[in-house]
């Protein structure tokens, strides 16, 4: 089901968990703000989710409560996954989904990196 996107912090989302290590993941980077790991429902070729390790429900939450050192971060650690993953060359597309309408799932602040073939228009067609 889709999330809002505010509100209060669910310390129980699954991204969370993989923070604090109670489930694994299939990292690729981390850092003392972000954390970059494979979805494991791949979209293409290469489908990564950069987290920032701190409790932000969406970019929302992330770009008015986040600080400067952490947005930072967390933005320069998208652009080194891409790089250490290849895909500059080639090109990538990067993506957040906030609120219902994105059909955000998971309520931890996440981008995803998808790479590793054309990726076609930005939107479907209506
Ligand atoms: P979103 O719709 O933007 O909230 O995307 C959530 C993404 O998280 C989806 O692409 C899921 O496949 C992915 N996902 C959910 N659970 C996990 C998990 N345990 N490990 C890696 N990716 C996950």
């Amino acid at each position: 089901m889709a999330v809002k996107g505010l509100g209060d912090y669910d310390d129980g989302n699954v991204f969370a968990k993989i923070l604090r290590g109670e489930i694994p993941c299939k990292k690729v980077f981390e850092d003392d703000f972000s954390l970059a790991f494979h979805d494991i429902n791949p979209q293409a070729p290469v489908h990564v989710l950069v987290i920032p390790k701190g409790k932000f429900i969406s970019i929302a939450d992330f770009t008015s409560k986040a600080s400067d050192a952490e947005i930072a971060g967390f933005f320069r650690a998208v652009g080194t996954v891409a790089r250490m993953l290849g895909l500059e060359a080639p090109g990538y597309r990067v993506l957040a989904n906030m609120g219902e309408h994105s059909l955000q799932e998971v309520p931890h602040f996440h981008v995803h990196i998808f790479g590793g073939r054309p990726l076609g228009r930005m939107l479907p067609e209506r």
